[in-house]
């Protein structure tokens, strides 16, 4: 197998980037005051689509290309996370 090139490992920071920002964000509405709860959602919702356009890219940018190591922490992070 190819190793990952540098456009994968651009896409798999993005990934990492969008799960911490998702997961603060969803954090964020457990302890939130009733009135900024629309606002905070909206944001919650925002990060969840990043999110899963990151990974969408990601996916599809390894099987079209095929490069890097298909036992990378990143590929494990994405099957725990997206099924
Ligand atoms: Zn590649």
């Amino acid at each position: 197998m190819k190793p990952a090139c540098s456009e994968r490992q651009e896409l798999s920071n993005r990934v990492v980037k969008a799960t911490k920002a998702y997961g603060k964000a969803t954090k964020r509405l457990q302890s939130i005051k009733p009135s900024e709860l629309k606002k905070a959602c909206l944001k919650a919702d925002v990060a969840r689509v990043e999110y899963e356009l990151a990974i969408n890219w990601l996916t599809s940018h390894i099987e079209q290309h095929g490069c890097g190591d298909s036992e990378s922490p990143i590929d494990h992070t994405i099957e725990n996370t997206a099924r």
